[in-house]
């Protein structure tokens, strides 16, 4: 059953819509995009029936820490799979996933785990692992945020050399002003990893260091991330350019939004799309353990040792009444950009797909329906809901 044909689908190409088209695949790779039905195909090929559905490329999602019970820093392996599984269900086909703060026995756990669950290449499994978002532990005191606060420090060479000999570090984040930043970029450069700077208090001339030392990338723009005001309560006056000022005034600056509607205002929304395009913004879930799980108190980070939350169902909320990251999954944040932005449908896939896989160096394998890259494929109704996710060409196994 190697061919699989998706047949009168409304396929979401990365500039455009092409309307009742087929898309053959073969060996869990995309072989063909055309709007006649492919000729010759063999009696074993599987007709997908699209009819009156979208098939969008499936989703990508550089920024996620857990979902449905485990947040990656519980550092097994069964709590990989299953968070891979569950946002799998919510058309996230490739995950960066993110580390919090901890301390390094608990990120080597992470590390392990994910690394386990990559080699394991399998529909059951979820979403795939392309690498790991090393996020926490190297964030600014003053900008923590939900993120158990003991398991923050400044980054110390031998600590996260071992982090990136792993291998599977593939995005590096730390804060712009903390001692020993510029050494930490020099050091993700030489992996090629995505640079970003995230929960930090920077300035304009911090940030032009970082960006001489590689840096490109922000994290969820708008949250933890210092402006003139926070800047100014750090260093006087003269006020100063922040992390803010820096993105928008960087064409090579990219960036990414929480769009689940509870962290950020539909203008905010709109702004980011319209001042930094759908090419250098990502739609990120930045999603915790309770993602799929009702209401409650949950731990941010490690199971034993992470900091409280509480989930409202909606999104979450630290102790100090600050927000504490999301608890939806990529679908529920490409629905509500859609209906929020002036973004166009395909703009709004891309910033879900092909944006983040270019940003995480896989998009020549991933991240758009394109020939020749991995079948991985979503079924969206016309409100753009979840009716079916395909893995390398398989169908997400029932009951995952
Ligand atoms: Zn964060
Ligand atoms: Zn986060």
């Amino acid at each position: 059953m190697s061919l699989v044909l998706f047949a009168g689908a409304e396929v979401i190409l990365p500039d455009r819509i092409l309307p009742k088209a087929y898309v053959l695949c073969q060996r869990g790779r995309i072989r063909s995009i055309s709007r006649r039905h492919p000729q010759g195909l063999s009696a074993g090929t599987t007709t997908v029936d699209c009819g009156g559905l979208y098939l969008s490329p499936g989703f990508v999602d550089i920024h996620v820490h857990g979902g449905n019970g485990h947040d990656f820093m519980d550092g097994s392996a069964p709590a990989v799979r299953a968070a891979c599984q569950a946002h799998a269900r919510h058309g996230s086909t490739t995950l960066f996933p993110t580390t919090t703060t901890g301390n390094p026995a608990q990120i080597h756990a992470m590390l392990k785990a994910c690394a386990e669950i990559q080699s394991q290449r399998s529909p059951a499994n979820g979403a795939r692992i392309a690498g790991v978002h090393l996020y926490g532990p190297f964030f600014a005191e003053d900008k923590v945020g939900c993120h158990p606060r003991s398991g923050r420090r400044s980054p110390n060479a031998s600590e996260y050399e071992a982090y990136f000999q792993t291998g599977i570090v593939r995005i590096a984040t730390c804060a712009a002003e903390l001692p020993g930043a510029a050494a930490f970029y020099r050091a993700a450069r030489k992996r090629r990893c995505l640079i970003t700077c995230g929960h930090s208090n920077a300035s304009w001339p911090e940030m032009a260091a970082a960006h001489a030392n590689g840096m490109r990338h922000v994290d969820h723009f708008w949250c933890a991330m210092s402006n003139v005001s926070s800047v100014r309560a750090r260093l006087g006056v003269p006020m100063r350019g922040s992390m803010l000022e820096f993105v928008l005034g960087h064409a090579d600056m990219s960036t990414e939004i929480i769009a689940d509607g509870c962290h950020l205002a539909p203008e905010l929304l709109d702004f980011a799309y319209r001042i930094k395009g759908p090419d250098r913004l990502c739609l990120v879930t930045d999603s915790n353990r309770a993602m799929d799980l009702p209401a409650g108190r949950y731990r941010f980070g490690p199971k034993r040792s992470g900091s409280w939350f509480h989930s409202d169902g909606r999104v979450g909320w630290a102790e100090d009444g600050a927000l504490a990251s999301s608890v939806q999954g990529m679908d529920h944040m490409v629905r509500h950009m859609a209906a929020n932005s002036s973004a166009s449908l395909p703009e709004v896939i891309r910033m879900a797909s092909l944006t983040p896989a270019r940003l995480g160096g896989i998009a020549r394998d991933c991240g758009s329906i394109e020939i020749g890259k991995r079948a991985d494929l979503l079924l969206l109704t016309p409100e753009l809901h979840i009716h079916q996710v395909h893995l390398a060409g398989r169908p997400l196994p029932v009951g995952h």
